[in-house]
C-alpha cells in the first residue's frame, strides 16, 4: 500500500468532522483528494488599480494599509469593519461584516494582495469581504489561477485548496505513472506529477489543457483496456457461426397481423447479413419504447433455429421474461419450435428438468432472467444470445451470456439512447442498428404535469376512464437507494386508495419483493381485466404490455430520470385507445418544472434524453455504475471523443501485443485495472 492510500485523517488539520464532509464527496484517501479535480477555475492573475475598479466586479488588487480600522454597529447583530487602503492610483476601503477579529490582523504600511467584490458607494471604492494575503508569498491565492471545487457540507473551497497544496507538496512523490513511458511519448503527454500539479494549479491555459488531456487520456485508456481485458476473458476465438438462408421467415412474416415498418425491415436485413456471414454478429438494436424490437429478436431466433442452433434471450425482470415467453410461444404455435422459460422462481425440479433439456438440445429457444447466466446452465448448441433492455445489465453480464456458447452471435436491444462516445466505450465492438420509426396508427400519449392541488381532478379522471372500461397504472415514488422504502410507499398508497377514494374499484399491488407466484397472479389479473388499477413500483418499467391500460399516474414524478419516465409512459398507449400520462410533480424547483415540460411536449425518447442531459449534466445521468463501468472523473462523454479514439487505439495495440498484460512494462497497468474493475473483474485471472 502506498502512502497515498492512507486515510485523509492523517493530513494535518483534518478531524473527524471534516472526514465526514469529505466522505460525502467520496474522498477517503489522500489519493482521492489528489484526484478530486476542480470543477472550474478563477483567473486571478491580473491585478487592477483601485481607480479602475468597477462596481460589482470581482477584482484582485495590490494595496497598502493606510490607516486604522473603524468599526460600526449600525444595528444589533451587525458589525462593519472598515480599513483604509491605497495604491498609487487611489484610496479605498476593505470592508468586512461581522468579522471583528479582522481589525487586529493588519498594521499600517503593510502591503497585501486582496481579492473581493468591488462596491462603489458614492465616492468610496470599497472591496467587500476580501480574501487577503501578504504581498511577498509566492503560492498564494491571489495573483494566479485558482481552482474551484465542487463543495458539500462544511468544507470551503479555500480549505480544499490548502489541503490539496499540502498533498501536492508532501505526497506527490509517492504517485507513480501507470502509463508506460512509450505511451506518454507517443501521445505527447506530460508525466503524472506535472499533470496533477497543473490540473489543480495551472500556470496558464496551455498547461491546463495539456494536463487535462493527459488525465482524460489516462482515464479513458484504462477504462478501455479494462473492457478489452474483460472481453478477452470471455471471447476465445474470432470465427463465428454462419447461419443458413431461411425461407421459412418470409412465410412467417406473412402470417403476422401487421407488416414490419421500414425501419424494422432495414434492421432485420442488417441482422440477417450479420448472421449469414462468418464473422460473429455483435449488434446493438436501439429503438424507442414500442418501436417493435421484440419481433426482430423473434425473427433472429427463428433463423437460428432453422439453422440448427439454440438461442437465448435474457430480460431484466421476471415479469418481462414471462411476457416474452407467452407472446413468443403464441407466435410459434403453428411451428414445431420448443420454447422454455428459465427464471429464478421455478422449483428445483422444474429447473433441473429445463437445464437437462437445454443441455440435451431438447429445447430451441430459452427465455429468462439472470438465471440464464448461472454456471449450471449448459447449452447443446447456443448460436444466438440476445439481451433485452440492455441498459439494465452490466458489461460483464452481457459477456457472460455470450460465453455460454462457442462464439455465438450477439444481439443486444435497448430503448435508452446513449451518447455516441459512451456507445463507443461500452459497445466499441458493436455495430449499431436503429429502429427510428413507430408502427403506424399509434396515438400519442397525452401527458400532463400536475401539482398536489390537482390530484383530486386526476383521480376523477381515472374514475371516468375506468367507467369507460379502461385500466390504470399508478406508479409510486422511487426512493433512492432503498428498495425497501419504495415498497413501503407503494403498500401505503395501495392501502390508502383501497380504503378511501377508490374503495369501489378493483385494486392490485405489485412490487419487486413479492413472491413470484403473487406477482404472476396480479399481473395476469391485470391482463385479464380483473383489476382496474394497478399500484406498482418501477417493476413495470420495462416491457410490460397491457393494451387496455390507458392511464398512468406517476407519483413524485420529479424523482425519476426523464428517460425512465419515458420508459414508464411507454406502458400506456399500446392499444387503440387514447392514452394519458399524468405526472404528479411535488417539487417547485425550476428544474423540475422544466423537466416536466419536456415530458409534456415530447414523446421522442432521443429528444427527451438529450434534453435531460442538457439540464442535469452528464455527471448525474451517467454517475451510477448502471452501465457497469467506473465513474468518470474528468473525461467528458460528449466532448472528448477525439481523445477517446486515441485511447482506444492505444489500448487495442497493447492488447494485441500483450493480451494478458504479462509483460513487465505493463505490470502497473494491470494492477491498476484490476483495482478499477474490482467488481466486474473479480474472478478474472489474466493467466
Ligand atoms: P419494444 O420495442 O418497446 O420492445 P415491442 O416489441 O414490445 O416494443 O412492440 C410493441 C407492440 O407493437 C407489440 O404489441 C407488437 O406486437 C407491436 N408491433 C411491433 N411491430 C409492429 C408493426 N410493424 N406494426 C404494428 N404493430 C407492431
Ligand atoms: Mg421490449
Amino acid at each position: 500500500m502506498s502512502n497515498l492510500d492512507t486515510s485523509l485523517q492523517y493530513l494535518k488539520g483534518v478531524g473527524p468532522k471534516k472526514i465526514k464532509s469529505f466522505l460525502k464527496l467520496e474522498i477517503k484517501t489522500i489519493r482521492d483528494l489528489l484526484y478530486y479535480f476542480p470543477r472550474t477555475y478563477e483567473d486571478r492573475r491580473n491585478f487592477v488599480k483601485l481607480i479602475d475598479c468597477k462596481d460589482g466586479q470581482k477584482a484582485n488588487c495590490r494595496v497598502t494599509i493606510s490607516g486604522l480600522p473603524t468599526v460600526f454597529r449600525p444595528r444589533r447583530g451587525l458589525t462593519i469593519t472598515k480599513i483604509p487602503v491605497k495604491d498609487d492610483s487611489a484610496a479605498g476601503f476593505l470592508v468586512w461584516f461581522n468579522q471583528n477579529y479582522i481589525k487586529d490582523k493588519f498594521s499600517i504600511g503593510e502591503s497585501i494582495k486582496v481579492n473581493g467584490k468591488i462596491k462603489r458607494v458614492g465616492m468610496d471604492i470599497q472591496i467587500h469581504q476580501p480574501y487577503s494575503e501578504k504581498d511577498n508569498g509566492k503560492n498564494g491565492l491571489v495573483g494566479r489561477i485558482i481552482p474551484i471545487y465542487s463543495l458539500t457540507g462544511k468544507i470551503s473551497n479555500n480549505e480544499i485548496i490548502k489541503l490539496v497544496s499540502l498533498v501536492l507538496k508532501e505526497y506527490l512523490n509517492f504517485e507513480e505513472d501507470v502509463l508506460p513511458d512509450y505511451i506518454l511519448k507517443q501521445n505527447n503527454c506530460p508525466d503524472i506529477k506535472e499533470a496533477l500539479i497543473n490540473i489543480h494549479f495551472p500556470k496558464d491555459k496551455e498547461s491546463y489543457l495539456i494536463s487535462r488531456k493527459r488525465l482524460v487520456f489516462e482515464e479513458l485508456f484504462l477504462l478501455q483496456l479494462g473492457l478489452f481485458a474483460l472481453k478477452n476473458k470471455y471471447h476465445q476465438t474470432e470465427k463465428g457461426i454462419k447461419f443458413s438462408e431461411t425461407k421459412q421467415i418470409n412465410k412467417f412474416l406473412k402470417s403476422l397481423p401487421f407488416e414490419l415498418t421500414n425501419a424494422q425491415k432495414r434492421v432485420l436485413n442488417e441482422i440477417t447479413a450479420d448472421m449469414e456471414s462468418h464473422n460473429p454478429m455483435n449488434r446493438l438494436v436501439q429503438g424507442d419504447v414500442g418501436s417493435g424490437k421484440t419481433i426482430i429478436a423473434v425473427l433472429a431466433m427463428m433463423k437460428a433455429h432453422f439453422s440448427g442452433y439454440q438461442s437465448v434471450m435474457m430480460a431484466p425482470t421476471e415479469i418481462l421474461a414471462k411476457q416474452h415467453y407467452e407472446s413468443i410461444t403464441n407466435l410459434f404455435k403453428e411451428y414445431d419450435i420448443r420454447c422454455e422459460l428459465l427464471v429464478g422462481s421455478l422449483t428445483n425440479k422444474e429447473k433441473t428438468n429445463i437445464l437437462e433439456k437445454i443441455k440435451n438440445g431438447d429445447v430451441d429457444i430459452i427465455i429468462g432472467t439472470h438465471a440464464i447466466i448461472q454456471d449450471s446452465v449448459e447449452f447443446k448448441a447456443l448460436g444466438l444470445a440476445i439481451t433485452d433492455e440492455q441498459h439494465r445489465f452490466g458489461v460483464r453480464q452481457r459477456a457472460m451470456l455470450s460465453s455460454k456458447g462457442y462464439n455465438p452471435d450477439v444481439l443486444v436491444m435497448t430503448a435508452t439512447p446513449i451518447p455516441r462516445t459512451l456507445a463507443l466505450i461500452l459497445y466499441g465492438d458493436l455495430d449499431i442498428s436503429i429502429i427510428d420509426e413507430l408502427p403506424p396508427g399509434r396515438k400519442q400519449v397525452k401527458t400532463y404535469a400536475i401539482d398536489s392541488k390537482m390530484k383530486e381532478r386526476a383521480y376523477n379522471f381515472i374514475r371516468q376512464q375506468i367507467a369507460e372500461g379502461r385500466q390504470t397504472y399508478i406508479v409510486c415514488p422511487l426512493v433512492e437507494e432503498s428498495e425497501k422504502l419504495d415498497i413501503k410507499s407503494a403498500v401505503q398508497l395501495y392501502e390508502e386508495l383501497k380504503s378511501e377514494c377508490f374503495k369501489d374499484l378493483r385494486l392490485g399491488l405489485l412490487h419487486g419483493k413479492m413472491k413470484a407466484g403473487e406477482k404472476d397472479d396480479i399481473m395476469s389479473k391485470f391482463i385479464n381485466h380483473d383489476i382496474d388499477i394497478l399500484i406498482s413500483t418501477t417493476v413495470i418499467e420495462v416491457g410490460v404490455n397491457v393494451p387496455n391500460a390507458s392511464i398512468m399516474l406517476i407519483e413524485n414524478a420529479e424523482r425519476f430520470g426523464l428517460a425512465q419516465l419515458h420508459q414508464l409512459r411507454g406502458r400506456v398507449g399500446r392499444g387503440e385507445y387514447q392514452s394519458y400520462c399524468i405526472l404528479a410533480n411535488e417539487s417547485r424547483s425550476k428544474i423540475s418544472k422544466e423537466r416536466m415540460n419536456i415530458m409534456e411536449n415530447s414523446t421522442d425518447g432521443f429528444i427527451i434524453s438529450e434534453k435531460d442531459l442538457e439540464i442535469r449534466g452528464p455527471g448525474e445521468f451517467f454517475g451510477t455504475r448502471q452501465h457497469g463501468i467506473p465513474k468518470l472523473k474528468i473525461a467528458n462523454i460528449f466532448n472528448d471523443i477525439n481523445i477517446l479514439k486515441n485511447a482506444q487505439s492505444a489500448a487495442q495495440r497493447i492488447i494485441n501485443e500483450d493480451p494478458k498484460l504479462n509483460l513487465e512494462k505493463h505490470m502497473k497497468l494491470k494492477n491498476k485495472i484490476i483495482k478499477m474493475f474490482r467488481e466486474e473483474l473479480e474472478e478474472i485471472s489474466f493467466n
